[in-house]
């Protein structure tokens, strides 16, 4: 490249050679007039190679100054990143093209102090003025020639920042911010609040903080797609910011959590007023996929200073608060409690101690003989899992098991409870003790694990037991949300002659016909009608029209929780298959069975009278 280039034109390039040259003379001290014009064409050589090297920098704009600071050259670079072309910039004073006005007087004052005293202008981080008006980050570096002379020349070497400042912008961007709804991360917003809190005094005003989370999102994005599933957040964060005032701060937490901050509020009205905007912004059903949806989320909400001082514990409580209110369904508000945080953390530690329970042999079943209303003869045992830290009382299954089945703990402890249970079998059966079957307790997520049944089926098999041996029992719920895989594996181990009852009927689905569709073997009416029966005709007549369907068609019916004679009695006469209840044995350590069923202790004679 030469300086022949129509876009820099002819005219600086020549103009500077001629400078340079006139400078290079003035500087020099005389010598003979060949020796002058060898140095001259050898300067004139270099200087070409130097200009080469310039115009040939498509990203290095440089330009050049004379003692006025007019231009005297201005390479291409220097006209795509300023926007003025060589011919325009020529004469012009670099103040007046591409110094913005606060730097005016500054530049100026430097230049001079460089030119008369030498100080040099460090290179540095600039923003300058562009053509258009605009400013344009560079790194500039000066460089002075001929510093000592009538003629100084100043040459600015800028480097456009452009793209590092916007690659920086974009990672600022991406670390501060959602990229889908452009909303703040939860730092941005955790520091948001903490900085708007520790502003000002608000000694009168409290400020709440609303935990967001839509209901079944993930069904939404499996059953439409992330294409639907991010339209939603898109929208439903627009419907948010609609109703916010200045001060309102919003974030995107996780997925499908948003987290808003309400400050300056004055009364609880002000408080439900902002509630119901936030549910406001739910009212109107989205449109996904073409088709018009109704979406909910559940709230929680903690308040400030109540509930906690800093971001990142209002954030905590107002998500334990959200937290607590799934538990109470779809489209569910709560406050935070302090109790629900203590009892969340008192869960926590639960969780983790049965964990231990499991490895330090704190577990064991117990069972609970299931006897015939008309005999008293014991037929099945309930295998009823028991938990006995080593430090402490003893904590109920009806704590733990829920807790486990939200942690996925159950799994693990689900497989002990069957191990055991083949392993007490098999050891009965050995002794001699053939008749009376174990049922064991399934939860629902044990169920929907993959090969829970055929991993069942497998430990029946690895002890050499029977189907009949070991039984199950399942709840309503369960059944009603088994999808086909679970049905099926149910089916086969029923056609197989594995027993399976329905425990707690009568509190779950309240519809019978479900009943029919369903392979089991067995009821188990709840305790809660049995207790009641004998005072409440409801409870009775639900009882006994339990009893009867069954019957109909071809269950067992087995009774729980019978305490009492009175019971007992009413369950006889309604033709109860088996009675369950303290009245006849409390659920025991194997031990204890296993002197029942050798006659060691006399069984009870309730029946025999
Ligand atoms: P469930 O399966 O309905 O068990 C019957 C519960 O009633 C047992 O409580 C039993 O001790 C109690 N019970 C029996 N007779 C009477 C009576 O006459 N009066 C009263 N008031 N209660 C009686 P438990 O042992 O505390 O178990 C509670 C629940 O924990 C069980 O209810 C079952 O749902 C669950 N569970 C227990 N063991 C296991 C297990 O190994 N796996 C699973 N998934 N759940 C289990
Ligand atoms: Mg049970
Ligand atoms: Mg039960």
């Amino acid at each position: 490249m030469t300086g022949r280039n129509s876009r820099t034109g002819q005219a600086p390039t020549d103009s500077l050679s001629d400078r340079l040259a006139q400078q290079r003379e003035a500087t020099q001290p005389v010598a003979d007039q060949s020796e002058v014009a060898l140095v001259r064409r050898q300067y004139l050589e270099s200087e070409q190679r130097f200009r080469t090297l310039l115009e040939s920098l498509p990203k290095v704009a440089v330009q050049g100054y004379d003692r006025d600071r007019r231009v005297i050259y201005w390479n291409e670079a220097s006209t795509r990143l300023y926007g003025y072309s060589a011919e325009e910039a020529q004469g012009n004073l670099l103040e007046d093209l591409i110094i913005p006005d606060a730097m005016r007087d500054g530049v100026i004052a430097a230049h001079r102090a460089w030119v008369r005293d030498g100080i040099e202008i460090a290179p540095e981080e600039l923003e300058l003025r562009h053509k258009s008006g605009e400013l344009v980050p560079v790194f500039s570096h000066h460089v002075m020639l001929g510093e000592h002379t009538d003629s100084p020349l100043m040459f600015c070497v800028d480097v456009d920042l452009s793209d590092q400042k916007q690659a920086h912008r974009e990672l600022e961007f991406a670390t501060r911010y959602d990229s889908l709804t452009h909303l703040p991360n939860r730092q941005t917003f955790e520091s948001e609040l903490d900085s708007l809190l520790a502003s000002g005094e608000r000694r009168d005003t409290f400020l709440a903080l609303v935990y967001l989370d839509i209901d079944h999102f993930v069904e939404i994005n499996d059953a439409l797609g992330y294409e639907q599933g991010d339209h939603l957040l898109i929208e439903l964060t627009r419907r948010l910011r609609e109703h916010q005032r200045m001060s309102d701060l919003i974030a995107r937490v996780s997925s499908d959590e948003f987290v808003l901050a309400f400050p300056d509020l004055h009364r609880q009205a002000d408080l439900w007023r902002l509630v119901d905007n936030v549910q406001l912004a739910l009212r109107d059903p989205f449109v996904l996929a073409g088709h018009s949806r109704q979406v909910t989320a559940c709230l929680g909400v903690a308040l400030y200073p109540d509930n906690g001082l800093n971001a990142r514990e209002l954030i905590r409580n107002a998500d334990v608060a959200k937290n607590r209110a799934k538990l109470d369904g779809r489209g569910a508000l709560r406050f935070f409690e302090q109790h629900l945080h203590d009892e969340l953390v008192r869960q926590h530690h639960l969780i983790a101690q049965l964990e231990q329970a499991l490895d330090h042999g704190e577990l064991s079943l117990h069972y609970q003989p299931q006897v015939s209303a008309v005999s008293g003869r014991i037929e099945n045992l309930e295998a009823l899992l028991r938990w006995l830290p080593a430090e402490g009382p003893p904590i109920s299954p009806a704590e733990f098991i829920p807790l486990a089945e939200r942690s996925g703990l159950i799994h693990r402890l689900g497989d002990w409870v069957v191990e055991t249970a083949c392993r007490q079998q098999r050891a009965w059966r050995d002794r001699g003790f053939t008749e009376q079957r174990i049922d064991i307790n399934l939860s629902g997520r044990q169920l929907l694990r993959p090969g829970a049944l055929e991993r069942f089926a497998a430990c029946l098999e690895r002890h050499g037991l029977a189907p009949r041996d070991i039984g199950i029992e399942l709840t309503e719920n369960v059944l009603i949300e088994a999808d086909t895989t679970v049905l099926d594996g149910l089916r086969q181990l029923y056609h197989r002659g594995v027993r399976i009852a329905i425990d707690d009927f009568g509190t779950g689905y309240s519809s019978l016909s479900y009943l029919k569709h369903f392979p089991v073997t067995a009821l188990k009416i709840d305790r809660s009608f049995v207790h009641d029966a004998p005072a409440q005709p409801e409870d009775r007549a639900i009882m006994e029209a339990a009893i009867f369907i069954g019957h109909r068609l071809g269950l067992e019916v087995v009774a729980e929780g019978v305490e009492n004679a009175e019971q007992l009695t009413l369950l006889r006469e309604m033709r109860c298959d088996l009675i369950q209840g303290f009245y006849f044995y409390r659920p025991m350590p194997a031990e204890a069975i296993e002197r029942l069923l050798a006659g060691l202790v006399p069984g009870h004679g309730h029946l025999s009278g």
